[in-house]
């Protein structure tokens, strides 16, 4: 973990850097921007920076040395993380620690912290994950401790706009009263909701989305081709996060491509029978598959209206999607395009609620049947 991996946000890291370098690190300190942006990225390159026993001239860790060695593998001893975790169902005592193997395995699959998946490992079911008054103890307890190795010891804070106001109460004695050379190092992506106690004692820094340009040199470095980067960058939106979830769905682009290809088609030609076919095949694709391919169409009718209304530098489109849409596009007009994305939404919202999905699908496709041939006045 170091600056140099940080995509973007210079200004970040060099503010980081300049802390570290003049040795004015502030007790408390608060990272954030939007979700996927590498927050966390940059805290734990920060405190491999803080602790790298063999800087290099142009300030940046090592990567090599114990220190940064521990920080990559999440076990140094003096750096602590705190993040929300599920709440007890038998209201016994938990706390990040419990789930320490379950956060391992995030930090390293999903560096770019994909909360849905931190959801997901921890098995939490419907409870909203917390951080808890039980958290702010033990940390008040591991701060009064001495150190194990290094100068500073550092609490790593994800997600601070989770923790409940017990929690914020006891951690703000320690932050208003801190020990010396104790760091509490927030990472939020809302920085709003954070308690203003807390909030008013943080040295801010913000990060940004990085560039469309960034986040496809990102892809092209991790081995996507050239043109997919570049689609995968624009539909990203600013979240390396999203770019790689993208990008790891070529597969799966392809195959929603042709799926699209085959239906219009279908449709236009109104082969009922066929249509009926299509919604039995799509109704075992499952719930989440089946969201994921209407959010496909949706994007396509989107491109095409937007094609056919000649704006073509602002579509973003694979070549074997241009091809088709040379021809497709005059049928996505101001006549069907608003009904044909609210039904893209009904059908959505229908299958999301555990509607039977063939009669879902086929309700669906026949009405695409009907819209397909609508003309302008
Ligand atoms: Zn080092």
């Amino acid at each position: 973990m170091r600056f140099a991996d940080i995509i973007g946000n210079s200004n970040a890291v060099d503010a980081l850097r300049r802390l570290v370098d003049s040795d004015k690190i502030p007790h408390a300190l608060l990272l954030s921007g939007p979700s996927g942006v590498g927050k966390m990225m940059l805290a734990r390159a920060f405190v491999a920076y803080l602790n790298c026993e063999n800087r290099t001239p142009d300030g940046d860790a090592c990567g090599k040395c114990p220190a940064c060695r521990q920080i990559a593998a999440d076990n140094f001893p003096d750096l602590h993380y705190i993040y929300p975790i599920a709440a007890n169902k038998s209201g016994g005592k938990l706390l990040s620690t419990d789930y320490a193997k379950e956060w391992k395995r995030f930090l390293s699959e999903s560096p770019y912290m994909d909360y849905p998946y931190w959801v997901l490992l921890m098995n939490s079911g419907t409870t909203q994950p917390i951080i808890n008054r039980y958290e702010a103890d033990d940390m008040l307890i591991k701060a009064s401790l001495s150190n194990y190795s290094s100068r500073f010891k550092v609490f790593l804070i994800w997600l601070p706009e989770k923790m409940n106001v017990q929690a914020a109460n006891r951690l703000l004695k320690v932050i208003e009263e801190p020990h010396e050379d104790t760091i509490f190092l927030c990472v939020s992506n809302d920085p709003a909701s954070i308690l203003p106690t807390i909030f008013s004692r943080l040295q801010r820094i913000s990060l940004y989305r990085p560039s469309d340009v960034e986040i496809a040199d990102f892809l092209k470095k991790r081995g996507v081709s050239e043109h997919n980067s570049e689609i995968c960058a624009t539909l990203a939106e600013g979240s390396l996060l999203k770019a790689l979830q993208l990008a790891s769905e070529e597969g799966e682009m392809s195959e929603f491509s042709e799926i699209f290809r085959n239906i219009m088609r279908t449709a236009f030609s109104r082969k009922v029978s066929e249509l009926k076919g299509w919604s039995d095949k799509l109704a075992d694709m499952g719930r989440e598959k089946s969201q994921r391919l209407l959010d496909y169409f949706a994007r396509m009718i989107r491109e095409n209206f937007i094609a056919n209304l000649c704006l073509p530098p602002l579509n973003v489109m694979t070549p074997d999607e241009v091809t088709f849409s040379s021809k497709f596009a005059p049928f996505i007009n101001v006549a069907n395009v608003e009904e044909m994305l609210s039904d893209i939404d009904a059908a959505k919202r229908d299958i999301s609620r555990n509607a039977n999905s063939k009669l879902v699908w086929f309700d669906y496709l026949i009405h695409l049947m009907i819209l397909i041939r609508k003309k302008p006045k």
